[in-house]
């Protein structure tokens, strides 16, 4: 899938990431990575473009410009006119629906594999529904975290073992992380009850539940009675 490899020769003005490689569907932007590891994230990209894009219902999407940093302070300058005040967690974002930085660890960890599928799958949903003013945060981040495989085991959240699962209305607010706990598996019920197609009309209403025929308050009853049977 190795179109081209490029290094730039301007010295004097380097852009802060100088080197790219390009495939079928993706540009990768880097600096400092060997070509054997920027081509397994290639490949890893590519290898999973179908299938995401068929979860999500889609033909095509745009092409996608990836940004590797290597720390960061350097990915939070890249993305400060998008998030100011970045969390310290922060280890990509996806800053458009056909743009995404990721946190460079120094090798292809399972974890970053998977945030960078994590981000691919945000400017994915934000082909069909870029309208980020609406887009609830549980359905956004929860297709995201399990088309990149982000599960959780229930067993291991105290608030699901308690019988105390979070709202979607909870899961929505900013301050609230639980939505990178239990995404996976509120995902995972949506294709287990409504069928794969449900990922689709969910994303194009922005998290709207009642597309599926089922009231907020079903959905989550029934979100949980899923996750007990199969988790608890
Ligand atoms: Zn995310």
């Amino acid at each position: 899938m190795l179109l081209f490899f490029l290094m730039s020769c301007d010295k004097e003005n380097s852009p802060p990431l100088e080197m790219s490689m390009e495939t079928v569907h993706f540009e990768i932007n880097f600096h400092d990575i060997d070509a054997e590891t920027i081509t397994a994230l290639t490949d890893e990209l590519e290898g999973n473009y179908d299938r995401i894009l068929e979860d999500l219902g889609l033909d095509t999407v745009f092409k996608t410009m990836v940004y590797v940093h290597n720390s960061y302070d350097e990915l939070t300058q890249a993305v400060d006119h998008i998030l100011p005040n970045p969390p310290s967690w922060l280890s990509g974002i996806a800053t458009g629906r056909s743009e995404m930085h990721v946190l460079y660890p120094g090798s292809l960890t399972v974890n970053f594999r998977q945030v960078t599928l994590h981000e691919f799958a945000h400017c994915a949903s934000r082909n069909l529904n870029n309208n980020m003013g609406s887009f609830q945060k549980w359905l956004f981040e929860g297709v995201a975290l399990y088309e990149a495989g982000q599960f959780v085991q229930p067993s291991t959240l105290d608030y699901m073992v308690n019988e105390q699962p979070p709202t979607l209305t909870q899961l929505n607010s900013q301050s609230d992380t639980r939505i990178y706990e239990v995404g996976y598996t509120l995902i995972e019920f949506v294709v287990d009850e409504f069928g794969s197609e449900a990922i689709h009309d969910l994303i194009v209403s922005g998290g709207n539940v009642s597309v599926l025929g089922i009231s907020f308050g079903d959905f989550q009853t029934q979100w949980y009675a899923f996750v007990q049977e199969r988790y608890l």
